[in-house]
């Protein structure tokens, strides 16, 4: 039988440099006694989001005294190191892009329900928030309303708005935004010791640096130019919807309508020349529908999803000029 929480991670982690202001807002809260039980971390994909909730939740369960970071030392933080903490446990899909099972949330429920192991705090983790579905987040409303205890729970979402208003409304919210450019430039050249590919990279993955660095380390970017001129042939009637859609069975769907919408995006705010703003801004609908589908796991034929996405993409710049 599947484990219902995900595995925990071996390392303890620090917060990204760009979310510098965030922690110290965090150690204060805490020195004060007055951080929340439920936290919710809103803000776009690739931003280190959830790197922010690990290194949160390892370092209030961390014993050291007047530690601003998990200590690495203490016994709290070597069960962590072991990726063995009873006290803190981690939901998200069995795959990306799948749903948040109920029974796992109801198992969590009753972890959080009870005291906890190591005698401080008890944390819990839920990536993305937007996963659950509405029984998902039913099941998971008792906990919110009677937190015991130093319990806290954080919710990681990238499309907050997907996650059901009463869930939200009973979370403080951190709304996170695309980080400072230099900085997140400055952490991405320490990696890559190249300002300037780091910074045009950063320019592509439209300023979110987990992405960024993504497309550096792997083949992803080269994959994305491919699908960019995939979608630009059609555009210029170099090829037909349905060899188009051929060619989109080796990436998931999920990663290719988010490269369609950056795409899209860019061309609504002019980067690329003459565009029919309001057509796009139907397909841009399209894409975001499509998207909730494969989401939401339904099992779509992805030839005869993207055949009918590029006969719409054909008729955006039919007869137009
Ligand atoms: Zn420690």
């Amino acid at each position: 039988m599947r484990h219902l929480m995900s595995d925990l991670p071996k390392t303890l982690s620090l917060p990204y440099p760009w979310h510098e202001q965030q922690w110290n807002g965090f150690n204060q809260l805490i020195e004060q006694g007055r951080l929340g039980h439920a936290l919710m971390f809103n803000g776009p994909a690739g931003i280190g989001k959830r790197r922010l909730a690990m290194a949160l939740a390892q370092r209030l369960l961390c014993t050291a005294d007047m530690s601003r970071y998990a200590c690495g030392s203490c016994k709290s933080c070597l069960l962590m190191l072991a990726g063995n903490h009873p006290d803190l446990s981690v939901l998200e899909p069995e795959e990306p892009g799948k749903y948040i099972k109920i029974d796992s949330v109801r198992s969590l429920c009753i972890l959080l329900g009870k005291t906890s192991q190591q005698g401080g705090w008890k944390v819990a983790i839920i990536t993305p928030a937007e996963a659950m579905n509405i029984s998902a987040s039913n099941a998971l409303l008792k906990s919110l309303e009677e937190p015991r205890g130093k319990t806290l729970l954080m919710l990681v979402a990238d499309r907050p708005s997907l996650v059901s208003a009463t869930i939200r409304s009973r979370c403080q919210k951190q709304n996170l935004s695309l980080p400072d450019r230099q900085v997140a430039g400055h952490w991405l050249t320490e990696i890559t010791d190249n300002q300037e590919q780091s910074a045009s990279t950063l320019q592509l993955a439209a300023g979110r640096p987990l992405l960024a660095l993504e497309y550096l380390q792997s083949d992803s970017l080269e994959a994305r130019n491919q699908f960019e001129s995939l979608v630009d042939k059609l555009r210029q009637g170099d090829m037909s919807a349905l060899d188009a859609a051929q060619q989109c069975q080796k990436q998931s769907s999920d990663l290719m309508l988010g490269w369609f919408m950056d795409y899209l995006h860019r061309l609504a705010t002019g980067e690329l020349q003459n565009s029919p703003n309001s057509a796009l801004f139907g397909f841009s609908d399209k894409l975001v529908k499509a998207r909730g589908w494969v989401l939401s796991g339904h099992n779509l034929n992805p030839q005869l999803m993207w055949e009918e996405l590029f006969m719409d993409w054909l008729q955006v710049w039919r007869g137009r000029g």
